[in-house]
């Protein structure tokens, strides 16, 4: 048995950064560190396998990273034959095997998991110190005193906050350029464009190639390419990545941040927020980077400003909503939907050619953008009524970003409207004129964007107003919804005749065949 030592530190799986509340202010002679490979029963079943394998490449890293740094680590791979396949069974064993005098975490980032931390203490009968998470700017207090007193949680008022607090693209008590939003300027269609930057691909280390192996064994049956996990997953590699994307990405970044192409998968986003979202990137260290790249002259301020909202703005926002309202709020459903998730976003078959780009390129990559997420995936099925539950398990697995604080409420609120506004104002709902104007998918799709009814008509389109007249007692109470309420109200009774056929038939021939091929020919 080994000698008795004084605190065991425990760090979740994306928990991978060195100043992690956990770890300071430790004792290298007298501490040990825990990490575990969380058994395969305890997955997901749909996890895309790419995160998986993401996960442990980087856990794996950062646990190296550590022992160079003079840690002593208890790592426990998931292929341990020990592994008792959970976290309260391996924290049970390591404390057996370590006798510790007190356990210290740092807060999970999911209410389920940090529900579990809590019992971590009792269960074995030792002081637990579970710390805040402030890898985060704003903490989840300060974001329920912000929201207490308010009867609409509007991002842009919590941004500019942001941006006082940390200083961030200020001139004096201004904002920087006289504005504190430029999307006016973003939001332009792309064309395809043969200098358009790359992400920094890594090459997988001989670690890394262990791991997919395991995963491929383990993890066979689930969903997307396991090959080629190209992402960072090592802090080194991580900024190569975000200094890449500032050089080459930022500048247009605002420019084409709505935009889709079918041969561009990732146009001018940054692809960090696996790295971010997992601890390899610090979020206040990139928004500080984009600025100076800003001052320096080598990015604009549309762009930067765009950038770093996202960031302070938006991960900030979501997070503070999710805890300010969990438990719960992952079961809302202020629609009242409950069609089952279409098969076809597992297999990619449908005619929809924008449909088929975006869940093609996730199950590749376990990565679409954010209009890609929110105007195709998630606007169809909004429209098409599916149980907003159902779509939020998809999204928590298939993106290698994905974890529930941030994936919630993108999911539960913006995209599908199920928090009944407490997110956004008003549901992402788009007809395919939207995907028409910021895409080039219609182009090759077997449907017609310019039709609106009938077999071979763009289905969002008669799926939009069909979502529009199916809602409106709930949402002709938005004033934000009035002006498309008076448009359905001028069109013929014949039109909104067709629109409610063309919608029954072809949401029961995906109920039918779980997804739309055969439907539009
Ligand atoms: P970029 O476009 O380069 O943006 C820069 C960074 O800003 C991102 O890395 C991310 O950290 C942050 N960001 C941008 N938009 C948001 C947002 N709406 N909320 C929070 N952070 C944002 N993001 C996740 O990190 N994890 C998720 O599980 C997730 N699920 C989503 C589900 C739906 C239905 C929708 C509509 C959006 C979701 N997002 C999620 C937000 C956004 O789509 C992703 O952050 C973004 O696409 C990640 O790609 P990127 O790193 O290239 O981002
Ligand atoms: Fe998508 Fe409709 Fe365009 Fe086809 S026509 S790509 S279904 S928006």
């Amino acid at each position: 048995m080994s000698s008795r030592i004084a605190a065991l530190r425990i760090v979740m799986g994306d928990q991978l950064t060195p100043r992690l509340s956990a770890l300071r202010d430790a004792d290298k002679a007298h501490d040990v560190i825990l990490m575990v490979e969380i058994g395969a029963a305890a997955i997901n079943p749909n996890r895309h396998k790419k995160k998986i394998a993401f996960v442990f490449a980087a856990m794996r890293a950062f646990a190296k990273e550590l022992q160079d740094a003079g840690w002593r680590l208890d790592y426990v791979r998931l292929d341990d034959p020990d592994n008792a396949g959970s976290f309260g069974g391996e924290i049970a064993r390591a404390v057996r095997k370590w006798r510790p005098e007190r356990l210290i975490a740092t807060e999970a980032s999911a209410w389920r998991a940090l529900e579990m931390q809590r019992e971590w203490g009792q269960a074995n009968d030792l002081p637990l110190a579970l710390l805040p998470d402030d890898r985060f700017l704003c903490t989840r207090g300060a974001f329920a005193d912000w929201a207490k007193d308010r009867i609409v949680l509007r991002m842009e008022y919590f941004y500019r906050d942001m941006r006082r607090r940390t200083g961030l693209l200020m001139d004096g008590d201004a904002p920087e350029g006289g504005r504190w939003n430029f999307d006016s300027e973003n939001r332009k269609p792309a064309k395809p464009d043969l200098f358009m930057p790359q992400p920094l691909r890594f090459p997988a280390s001989p670690e890394t190639v262990e791991v997919l192996e395991l995963v491929a064994t383990r993890f066979a049956d689930h969903f997307g390419d396991l090959a080629p996990l190209w992402l960072p997953v090592t802090r080194a590699d991580a900024e190569k990545a975000r200094d890449h994307f500032i050089e080459h990405g930022l500048p247009l970044f605002g420019d084409y941040q709505d935009a889709m192409l079918r041969g561009e998968k990732f146009l001018y986003h940054s692809l960090l927020a696996p790295a971010l979202n997992i601890g390899l990137l610090d979020p206040l260290d990139l928004c500080r980077r984009a600025e100076e790249a800003y001052r320096a002259g080598a990015a604009p301020l549309n762009s930067v400003e765009g950038f770093i909202r996202q960031i302070i703005g938006w991960r900030e926002y979501v997070r503070g909503i999710y805890w300010t309202h969990m438990p719960g709020y992952t079961e809302r459903n202020a629609l009242g939907a409950t069609r089952d998730l279409p098969e076809l976003y597992w297999s990619g078959e449908t005619d929809m050619a924008c449909m088929r780009a975006v869940i093609g390129q996730t199950k590749e990559d376990a990565y679409a953008h954010h209009i890609q997420r929110l105007m195709v995936t998630g606007n169809f099925a909004m429209l098409a009524g599916v149980d907003p539950h159902q779509v939020h398990e998809w999204y928590l697995a298939v993106y290698a970003d994905a974890y529930e604080w941030v994936e919630a409420p993108n999911t539960i609120g913006m995209s599908q409207f199920a928090d009944g506004g407490l997110l956004g104002s008003k549901p992402y709902a788009g007809s395919g004129a939207y995907i028409n104007r910021m895409s080039d998918y219609c182009k090759g799709c077997a449907y017609k964007v310019a039709e609106k009814t009938g077999p071979a008509a763009c289905p969002f389109n008669y799926l939009y107003w069909d979502f529009m007249a199916r809602n409106r007692d709930v949402l002709l109470r938005n004033p934000r919804m009035a002006q498309p309420y008076r448009i359905y109200d001028k069109f013929a009774e014949p039109h909104k005749a067709a629109i409610a056929q063309s919608a029954s038939s072809f949401l029961q021939h995906l109920a039918e065949h779980g997804d739309d091929r055969g439907f539009g020919a």
